[in-house]
């Protein structure tokens, strides 16, 4: 067996790395979850988790995966045979649709390139057509992890807007919430999706739903079955700093700690250091000679970069050979980009060292591979970081 000493780089776009102060919050003794310690960090969580979805409406946490909290959205809102408007953008947009359609909804799905984000234009057009209203959602992934893409929200809420269709609009923000600019309230955002794992800097395990007034008043009459994914025993139970059922008491102690460490970096910093981190990798990538997917300048995510490996070469060796020779792990492409991509995740509780550590990593990894690139890339970051001090 290899040994590696140092730490190991997770540079995949989530789970992500998890700070000390984090993993020590989460490592307390287990309490009550029926006693008036837990209540008391209920009501405080409840409260402070609003900010980084930017809403002062209620936000459930589940016990689950981003995937849970995808299914809570809709069963939540929605009635058998609705109609729904999703952008294909990515692997995950993929993976929402067919879910969606797995519970009984008819989704219409805009077919993307997975090298741009979703199209106002064509939401607008789409919505045009509609003159009955039959579509009850638009589904936006906002960062979409798979190819590094970031969607632009408010243009798809004012296509919305601007054709006066009730339509309530869903956004995955993942990978965003606690990394990038994002605002439940001021963008009019209907149920905002989130899991613990990426900029929120905790381990896998919690899902959570920001959600608008419009959207528990659509929950009122919709049909969907659900149980354990009605938001409404949860909100009651909230009410009085409880869950239903047994919560994730230790993931809420790191939830508690991530949330201070957003609030004394302060939100717009933490919003910089990523826009600033992304802009140094993506001049890396461009030194090195190789192809970013995103093809909008407007659309690059501040979480992750997706980097096409030339025709004829295979991203997942590389990835590899880094992890055997470096211990340092990259996101894989996932879907319809498998072996062409490989993502470097710039996310969560990461810095300028860490970002220098990874696009080494990366470059040490072009040299030993066949992929034809150009030395430099890391030099490149250094001279965009000495520049946007
Ligand atoms: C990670 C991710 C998900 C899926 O979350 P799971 O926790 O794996 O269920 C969904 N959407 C986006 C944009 C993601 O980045």
């Amino acid at each position: 067996m290899t040994v590696h000493p140092g730490r190991h780089f997770l540079q995949i776009p989530g789970p992500t790395n998890v700070p000390d102060r984090v993993l020590r919050a989460i490592s307390m003794p287990t309490i009550d979850h029926r006693g008036p310690e837990f209540a008391a960090l209920v009501m405080e969580l409840l409260d402070r988790v609003r900010v980084p979805f930017g809403t002062e409406g209620p936000v459930v946490i589940f016990p689950s995966s981003g995937s849970g909290a995808w299914e809570a959205a809709l069963v939540n809102t929605l009635s058998k045979g609705d109609r729904v408007v999703v952008f294909e953008t990515g692997q995950f947009s993929a993976l929402w649709a067919a879910m969606a359609a797995q519970l009984g909804l008819e989704v219409t799905t805009i077919a993307g390139d997975w090298r741009h984000g979703a199209s106002p234009e064509e939401l607008a057009a789409a919505l045009a057509e509609d003159t009955e209203h039959l579509i009850r959602a638009v589904m936006v992934v906002h960062s979409e992890t798979s190819t590094g893409i970031c969607s632009r929200i408010p243009e798809i809420r004012h296509a919305i807007d601007q054709a006066r269709h009730p339509a309530m609009l869903f956004v995955d923000a993942v990978s965003s919430v606690g990394a990038a600019e994002y605002h439940h309230d001021e963008w009019g955002v209907d149920v905002t999706i989130c899991g613990s794992q990426k900029g929120l800097m905790l381990p896998p395990g919690l899902g959570f739903n920001a959600i608008s007034d419009k959207a528990l008043a659509a929950a009122k009459t919709a049909d969907l079955p659900r149980s354990y994914w009605g938001w409404e025993s949860v909100l009651s139970f909230n009410n009085r700093g409880f869950f239903p059922y047994t919560p994730p008491t230790n993931l809420l102690y790191g939830l508690r700690e991530a949330l201070l460490m957003l609030e004394e970096e302060s939100l717009p910093a933490v919003f910089a250091r990523h826009l600033r981190l992304a802009q140094a990798t993506r001049s890396a990538v461009r030194a090195w000679g190789l192809e970013i997917l995103c093809q909008d300048e407007r659309e690059h995510s501040p979480v992750v970069t997706a980097v096409l490996v030339p025709d004829g070469h295979d991203a997942d060796a590389l990835r590899a050979q880094i992890l055997g020779d470096f211990d340092m792990s990259l996101g894989a492409g996932l879907g319809k980009v498998a072996g062409k991509v490989f993502r470097i995740g710039h996310v969560g509780h990461f810095n300028e060292l860490s970002l220098i550590g990874t696009l080494g990593g990366v470059e040490m990894g072009l040299a030993r591979s066949p992929i034809p690139y150009t030395p430099g890339g890391v030099a490149a970051a250094l001279d965009h970081l000495a520049d946007s001090r």
